[in-house]
C-alpha cells in the first residue's frame, strides 16, 4: 500500500469536516488545488467505494452559467486567433501536469467513481494519450484544394474555430470524455464549459483545475478559457438551450440525449451525442474460444458493466454455445469482487442504489421472458450503501424487449444462432449501434461482418472484444447511440466551421455551370 492508498482507504477518513472528506483533501492538496470556491450545500457526492459522503458543493444556477458563457464567448475572441500550434502548447503543458499527477489522480477517480485502480489509470493514461494526439494535431487542421471547373480559379476549403463549446459527460468515464472534447476542441480555437456528472464533479473540478492552472501560467492563454459548471440536469439544460453555446457534445443515456439533441438543433447549434449501447459479440464455431472467453469477460464486467461499450448481448453458435456458456459461468464466478483499491479486486461496486435497483429490475425481467439466470446477486463488501454485485449471465431464449434495452450494470445476455447471418441479424436487432465484435478465424465471417453487410454500429471489431477503443480511431456509433464523434480520426471538425473559398485570378469573371449572364460595362 502506498501513501496514497492509506490515505483514501474505505472508512478511514470519509468523514466530511469543512465541506469536504480527509482523503478528498488530502488528493487537491497533493494537487495543489483548492475546493473553496465550490464548496455549499446543494450537492452531496458520495464514494461508491463505501457509501460514504466525499463532499457537499454548491451547484451553479442560470446567472451563473449567464456569466460563464459571456466569460467563454470573451476567451473565444482571444483564443480563436492564437496559432493553432501555440494552443497546442497549452496543451502540451497541461498533458505534463496529468502526467506528473497520475496517481493522485486514479485514486481520486476511484473513490469518486468506483472503478478498480488499474482501470482508473487506464482512464488517466488515456487523458495523457489525448493530449499528445491533440498537440500533434493542432499542426494538422488542414482543409482540401479542389479542383476548380474554372480557368485561373482556385477553390479551397479551410478550417476556422467555431465558438464556445458545452461539453455535458457521465459518471462512468468521468475524465477521458471530457479530455477528448476539450483538448480538441482548445487546439481548434475553442473555448470550453464543462457539465460533468453530478455523481462525478470532483474529477471534474480537478482535471479542469489543472488545465485552469497550466492555462493561467500560459501567457497567450485568456482567463476562462475553460470553466466548470457544477449541477445536474438542469444545468445541462441551460448549456443545450443559450445561444452563444456553438457546440454542445453531450455523452450519457438516450433520454438525455433526446432532449439535448431536439434544444441544441431546435436553436441550430450543432449537437454531438454519443449515447446509450447495447453491444453484442458474435462467437463462431472457429473462433479461438481461450481467447473470446477473455475477450468476452472483460468486456461484459469490467467498469462493474458500466462503459458504454460493455458487452450486453453474447451471440453464440449452437454447436459450441452450451460449453462456451458453461466456461463463461465458472470463470465469470471466480472473479473477485471488492474494494477497487485493492489490487487483487476484478469488479468493483456499482455507482448506486438506483443501479443497482435498475439491474434487479432487468433480471426479474428476463426471468419472465424465460430467461435462466446465474449471478447477479449483491455482495456485502462495504456496508449497506455501497452497491456490489456479481456480473450477471443469463441465458435467453430470444431477443426480448429487455435485452434490446440497455441495463448499465454488468448482465450478459446469452443468445444462440446457427446462421451467420441469422448471428448479424440479431447483433443489428437493437435500436443501439455503437459497439460490436466477432470471434471467427473464418476470413469470409471476419470480413462480411465489418461489411456494409455486416453490423451496423459505429465500432466493429474481429477477435477483440466491445470495449477499450483507442484514441486514434473515431469513437462513436449510430441509431439511437446519436451519430457523434467526440474524439479521434476526423472528429476535430466538429468543433471548427468549415469555409469553402473561391479566388479568381483571372481578368475575366466565368459563372459556374456556364450559366451566362452578360453585361455590358465599361
Ligand atoms: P445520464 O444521461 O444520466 O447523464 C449524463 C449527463 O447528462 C450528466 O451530466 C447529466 O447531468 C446530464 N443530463 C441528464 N439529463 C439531461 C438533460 N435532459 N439535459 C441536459 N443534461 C442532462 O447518463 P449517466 O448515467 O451519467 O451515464 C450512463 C449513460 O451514458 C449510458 O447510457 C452510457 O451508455 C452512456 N455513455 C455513452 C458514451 C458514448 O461515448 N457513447 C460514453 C459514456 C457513457
Amino acid at each position: 500500500m502506498n501513501a496514497l492508498d492509506k490515505m483514501i482507504s474505505p472508512g478511514a477518513g470519509h468523514s466530511v469536516q469543512g465541506g469536504f472528506s480527509r482523503s478528498v483533501a488530502d488528493i487537491f492538496g497533493a494537487l495543489g488545488l483548492s475546493l473553496d470556491a465550490h464548496l455549499g450545500s446543494d450537492l452531496k457526492v458520495f464514494s461508491p467505494v463505501d457509501g460514504s459522503e466525499l463532499a457537499a458543493l454548491r451547484t451553479d444556477k442560470a446567472y451563473d452559467m449567464d456569466a460563464m458563457v459571456a466569460n467563454a464567448r470573451a476567451a473565444f475572441a482571444v483564443w480563436k486567433d492564437v496559432p493553432a500550434p501555440h494552443r497546442g502548447e497549452l496543451v502540451r503543458r497541461y498533458g505534463l501536469l496529468v502526467r506528473e499527477h497520475k496517481e493522485a489522480l486514479s485514486h481520486l477517480l476511484t473513490i469518486e467513481n468506483g472503478k478498480i485502480l488499474t482501470e482508473a489509470r487506464g482512464e488517466v493514461q488515456e487523458v495523457i494519450d489525448i493530449c499528445e494526439y491533440a498537440v500533434g494535431l493542432s499542426r494538422q487542421l488542414f482543409g482540401l484544394t479542389i479542383a476548380s471547373e474554372r480557368a485561373e480559379h482556385r477553390l479551397t476549403e479551410y478550417w476556422h474555430p467555431l465558438g464556445v463549446l458545452g461539453l455535458i459527460s457521465a459518471f462512468n468515464f468521468p475524465a477521458a470524455v471530457w479530455a477528448w472534447g476539450t483538448t480538441v476542441a482548445l487546439v481548434c480555437g475553442d473555448s470550453a464549459i464543462w457539465k460533468p456528472s453530478e455523481k462525478t464533479p470532483l474529477t471534474a473540478l480537478a482535471f479542469a483545475g489543472l488545465l485552469q492552472k497550466a492555462a493561467a501560467d500560459y501567457e497567450l492563454a485568456p482567463d476562462h478559457l475553460v470553466q466548470v459548471a457544477i449541477g445536474d440536469a438542469a444545468c445541462g439544460t441551460m448549456l443545450a438551450d443559450h445561444p452563444d453555446v456553438a457546440i454542445v457534445s453531450a455523452t450519457g443515456s438516450v433520454r438525455m440525449g433526446q432532449d439535448v439533441g431536439v434544444r441544441v438543433q431546435r436553436r441550430f447549434g450543432r449537437p454531438v451525442l454519443e449515447l446509450g449501447g447495447n453491444n453484442a459479440a458474435v462467437v463462431a464455431p472457429s473462433a479461438d474460444i481461450g481467447l473470446a472467453l477473455r475477450g468476452t469477460i472483460f468486456a461484459a464486467t469490467g467498469t462493474c458493466g458500466q462503459r458504454c461499450t460493455t458487452l450486453r448481448r453474447l451471440i453464440v453458435h449452437e454447436d459450441i454455445r452450451a460449453d462456451f456458456v458453461k466456461r463463461l459461468i465458472a470463470a465469470v464466478g471466480s472473479l473477485n469482487i471488492g474494494s477497487p483499491l485493492d489490487d487483487a479486486t476484478h469488479v468493483g461496486p456499482l455507482i448506486d442504489k438506483a443501479a443497482f435497483d435498475a439491474m434487479q429490475r432487468a433480471l426479474e425481467q428476463a426471468r419472465r421472458d424465460g430467461g435462466i439466470v446465474h449471478g447477479g446477486d449483491r455482495i456485502e463488501v462495504a456496508g449497506p450503501d455501497a452497491y456490489y454485485v456479481r456480473p450477471a449471465i443469463v441465458e435467453m431464449p430470444a431477443q426480448s424487449e429487455i435485452v434490446r434495452e440497455e441495463t448499465f450494470a454488468p448482465i450478459l445476455y446469452v443468445l444462440a444462432y446457427t446462421g451467420f447471418d441469422e448471428a448479424i441479424a440479431l447483433q443489428n436487432g437493437v435500436p443501439q449501434g455503437l459497439s460490436s465484435c466477432v470471434f471467427t478465424s473464418d476470413v469470409r465471417e471476419a470480413e462480411k461482418f465489418q461489411s456494409a453487410q455486416g453490423s451496423d454500429c459505429g465500432i466493429v471489431n474481429v477477435n477483440i472484444g466491445t470495449s477499450g477503443a483507442e484514441i486514434g480511431g473515431a469513437f462513436g456509433g449510430e441509431k439511437v447511440t446519436g451519430g457523434g464523434r467526440v474524439s479521434g480520426s476526423d472528429s476535430w471538425k466538429n468543433y471548427m466551421r468549415r469555409v469553402t473559398a473561391t479566388v479568381n485570378y483571372s481578368t475575366s469573371l466565368p459563372l459556374a455551370q456556364g450559366v451566362k449572364f452578360d453585361l455590358d460595362i465599361d
